[in-house]
């Protein structure tokens, strides 16, 4: 664990890009209720509609397998060592003086404005969890990568069982929507304010399908950081960690992660890892540093 403590903050700039804001207008286009809540993201002003109706096209792509997902976790049994877990150094590459990730399909896979997604990555075994949503059905937003979906619907069921009313907004988010997203608000409102209220194609952590964006019913559906002090908010960041998801955008870390607060977003990372995340109360860049 020593690697992780020594973590740098190298090149992030401040966080003035909501990683979801895309999203946040989707679930205003759905869900007429929402527009009454408090929306501190001005990107909620702003009206995706056109995109609402894509169709996943991309669910023909090759992939490889996910073993890759396993092969960090240690296998003799011994206590949790600092090699366990993938270093950051060692996942990406570059490529035309850009960062690539090269794990994409892994559960640990870090991703963020300094660590690109591959243009044509598109995770294996999506699937829509069984859990209630604000997007229709068929909804590509619906989607999850397998192993995360069935473990958000553990997270919803728990949840249910303490009162706790989840309502899921969006998950999965192609880099073609994305780059469609991220070209609207730059033709709509110029590249300036295009960059902080949207991600750039392959640096949202959508495009992994190990995301969700969850809200309640007292909220209608909005995403805004009101979502963390709701008794559903509070859930989450006290128990998501259980179910294997972290909320992957702290307060206090903007710097870190390059994103504002976003109590909504929860990030799938496995049991194991999540529970040393939450419980040393750090960010995904500081876990898995090196
Ligand atoms: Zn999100």
């Amino acid at each position: 664990m020593t690697a992780r403590n020594l973590f740098i903050v190298t090149g992030l700039s401040l966080a003035l890009v909501a990683g979801c804001s895309s999203d946040e207008q989707s679930a205003k286009n759905q869900n007429q209720a929402e527009d009454k809540t408090e929306q501190p993201d001005e990107s909620k002003e702003e009206n995706n509609a056109t995109y609402e109706n894509e169709s996943a096209t991309e669910s023909d792509q090759p992939n490889e397998d996910e073993s890759s997902t396993s092969e960090y976790k240690n296998e003799n049994g011994q206590s949790e060592n600092q090699n366990a877990y993938p270093a950051m150094g060692e996942t990406v590459a570059e490529e035309n003086g850009k960062k690539i990730v090269t794990n994409p399909d892994s559960i640990y896979v870090v991703a963020n404005k300094e660590r690109n997604l591959p243009a044509d990555f598109v995770p294996e075994n999506l699937v829509e969890p069984d859990v209630p949503f604000y997007a229709n059905e068929g909804d590509p937003k619906r989607l999850m990568v397998e192993e995360a979906a069935k473990a958000l619907e553990e997270m919803f069921d728990a949840a249910n069982k303490d009162g706790m009313q989840l309502k899921a907004v969006s998950g999965y988010r192609s880099y073609e929507r994305q780059e469609a997203i991220f070209a609207y608000n730059a033709d709509r409102y110029g590249a300036e304010k295009a960059n902080r209220v949207s991600a750039h194609a392959g640096q949202s952590e959508h495009q992994t399908g190990l995301t969700m964006d969850i809200s309640a019913p007292s909220l209608g559906g909005s995403l805004s950081e009101k979502f963390g002090s709701t008794p559903e908010g509070e859930w989450v960041a006290e128990n998501a960690y259980m179910y294997g998801f972290v909320v992957r955008y702290l307060k206090g870390k903007e710097e870190i992660t390059g994103y504002q607060y976003e109590p909504w977003h929860v990030r799938y990372v496995g049991k194991e890892a999540a529970k040393e995340i939450h419980e040393a109360g750090i960010t995904l860049e500081e876990f898995f540093a090196k």
